[in-house]
């Protein structure tokens, strides 16, 4: 499938069903933390970039291939920003319609500002918006925006969606070490918060290889810090680890690409995801990937992840694997 994938574990949304309605890293943020590399170019327009109509049929497809049970929520979810389609709030009155499922959609939140997306989001069940940041400088070091979506718009979208909105509404807050988990960035964004009354705060980490070299993972003093300031709704949210349901893919290469193009892994955890296929196998269609160059390898936090070939991480950090690597890869 091209616009649909899992359902894949998730902490927060159990079996997540994703739908990915944007090509490979289209964002109007450029996010120092982002999984799937830097934002090349940055992009701003809402347009509908697959026709809605493919990406419901696959929904309708996915839908009825699963039996009751095996998925908890249907999630917008996947390559970049989805406010970013003009289609969205269509496509989730349509998800409703066709199932009882709650629909979920994970979003930077640069677009609540206006009130057409504010609109399109109520129909959804529940809506994670970011906000890692509580000022103007250190937004745009985080998150590097397109330049007219301003610290000003977002908080103002926050709050305007807080007011309107009746469904669960959960902001994330990416933790990176010594950008925003000292006593006095968190005190800015918890007044932030606030301010925006959301119903939870979920604590993010920058486990995934992160769009920049320098990003580092909060240590447990950071997360103490963070839990003791954001306060009671606050929590720290894990990645969740689990099999993938792959049963759309026919091959162990299409698996992986499916996977790694949203979600870049290390080989121990590809090997856990793709549980369907031998460990051998999964090594030998890894090295297939990475001689056709449809997949490479970065380097990040002294582990090797794999990612699609398209994304866009810093050349020094895509070096050839070495022999030593390729032997400790299938240890
Ligand atoms: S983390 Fe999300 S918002 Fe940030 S650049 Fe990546 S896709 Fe965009």
């Amino acid at each position: 499938m091209k616009y649909v994938f899992g359902p894949v574990p998730s902490r927060r949304l159990g079996q997540s069903l994703g739908i990915d309605t944007i090509p490979p890293k289209t964002c109007n943020w450029n996010c120092v933390y982002c999984q799937l590399g830097r934002s090349v170019p940055l992009v701003h327009e809402r347009r509908e970039y697959y026709p809605r109509q493919d990406i419901l049929l696959e929904v309708e497809q996915a839908l009825a291939d699963h039996r009751p049970g095996e998925i908890d929520w249907v999630t917008f979810v996947g390559s970049g920003e989805p406010t970013l389609h003009s289609g969205l709030g269509w496509l989730i009155r349509q998800v409703k319609e066709l199932s009882d499922l709650p629909v979920a959609v994970i979003t930077n939140g640069a677009f609540l500002y206006l009130p057409e997306v504010r609109l399109e989001l109520s129909l959804a069940d529940a809506v994670l918006p970011s906000l890692d940041a509580g000022n103007a400088r250190l937004y745009r070091k985080i998150n590097r925006p397109w330049p007219e979506l301003t610290f000003e718009r977002l908080l103002q979208g926050l709050q305007a969606f807080r007011q309107e909105y009746h469904g669960k509404f959960w902001v994330e807050v990416m933790l990176v070490k010594g950008l925003n988990d000292s006593e006095a960035c968190l005190t800015e964004i918890a007044r932030r918060l606030e301010r925006i009354q959301p119903d939870q705060v979920h604590i993010n980490l920058p486990t995934r290889p992160p769009a920049e070299a320098w990003v580092q993972l909060p240590d447990q003093d950071g997360l103490l810090r963070a839990m003791g300031i954001l306060g009671d709704v606050a929590e720290v949210v894990h990645p969740a680890e689990g099999e993938f349901d792959l049963s759309g893919d026919e091959n162990v290469v299409e698996a992986i690409l499916n996977i790694i193009t949203r979600h870049p892994m290390s080989q121990e955890q590809l090997v856990r995801a793709l549980g369907r296929w031998q460990p051998e196998a999964v090594d030998q269609a890894l090295g297939e990937l990475e001689a056709s160059r449809r997949a490479q390898v970065v380097r990040r936090y002294g582990s090797l992840f794999w990612t699609v070939r398209t994304a866009r991480f810093p050349e020094e950090n895509l070096k050839p694997i070495t022999n030593d690597e390729q032997r400790s890869r299938r240890l």
